[in-house]
């Protein structure tokens, strides 16, 4: 079979960086052959690039998750110094989350905008965290003219208006194992709906493990369940969904697969 990738994990972090053998080994065996390991802050980075440069199947992104209120300030300088690594296939994860963050809010919206100026200036795509801030995610990317360097929504739960609006700047649409939670229906609503040219799989490891492996620590080898609930929405094959959902990946983060 034609391999899965998985486009969103945290291999870095703890749970899944001290099995790292056990969890690669994993992904083999569930014809996973792709991992996009995300930043989520510049302390961590090394990690993350560290794991991309030992790999030749992993690869990296720079950023700081919106989440991260007391990390040192990324400036479009040192995103852009830190994308140059050609293993650096993305930036971020960035975006705006307002469901922990009360009060004020503006270095949320200086910081995303900062990862976008960045990516445009070294042309790589934008990962996109975004969660109870879509109408304000959506305008600072149209201002910034992300869709000049285009990316991804990833662990997308919205509207599909929402997703509309981000097909429309360029965006591909990436979808986690919550396809696979039973409480989900609207998510599955929204991703039957998405063009399979425009749509890419997901773990978000350690968290988020898909049904039938809910509770317990998720690991990019799980992508498989997403792609197998994505291929039912769809009426496909897995192969089918792999086939189209790697091309697509590839195509994000401007590679060909060889
Ligand atoms: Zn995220
Ligand atoms: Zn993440």
């Amino acid at each position: 079979m034609y391999p899965l990738v998985d486009s969103h994990c945290h291999l870095n972090f703890p749970s899944l960086s001290e099995h790292l053998d056990k969890i690669l080994d994993e992904m083999a065996h569930n014809g996973v052959g792709y991992a996009l390991c995300v930043s989520v802050n510049l302390h961590d980075f090394p990690q993350v690039l560290d794991l991309a440069v030992r790999y030749p199947h992993i690869f990296a992104s720079v950023g700081v998750h919106p989440d991260y209120e007391n990390k040192v300030e990324p400036t479009v300088e040192t995103l852009i110094s830190l994308a140059s690594h050609t293993k650096v296939v993305a930036i971020g994860e960035t975006g705006l989350d307002y469901s922990r963050t009360k009060g004020n809010i503006g270095w949320q919206h200086d910081r995303f905008r900062n990862h976008i100026r960045a990516a445009r200036e070294v042309n790589k795509p934008l990962i996109i965290h975004m969660r109870e801030a879509s109408a304000d995610t959506l305008s600072i990317l149209k201002e910034e003219q992300a869709s000049e360097v285009g990316g991804v929504m990833h662990c997308f739960t919205e509207s599909w208006e929402v997703a509309q609006q981000a097909l429309d700047m360029n965006f591909y649409i990436s979808y986690s194992g919550i396809v696979t939670f039973k409480n989900a229906a609207s998510v599955r609503e929204v991703a039957k709906k998405t063009p399979l040219n425009r749509l890419i799989i997901e773990t978000d490891s350690p968290y988020l493990a898909p049904t039938p492996h809910r509770g317990t620590t998720n690991q990019p080898a799980f992508v498989r369940h997403v792609a197998e609930a994505i291929a039912d929405l769809h009426g496909i094959t897995l192969p089918q969904i792999a086939n189209t959902t790697t091309n697509n990946f590839f195509s994000f983060i401007k590679k060909t697969n060889n």
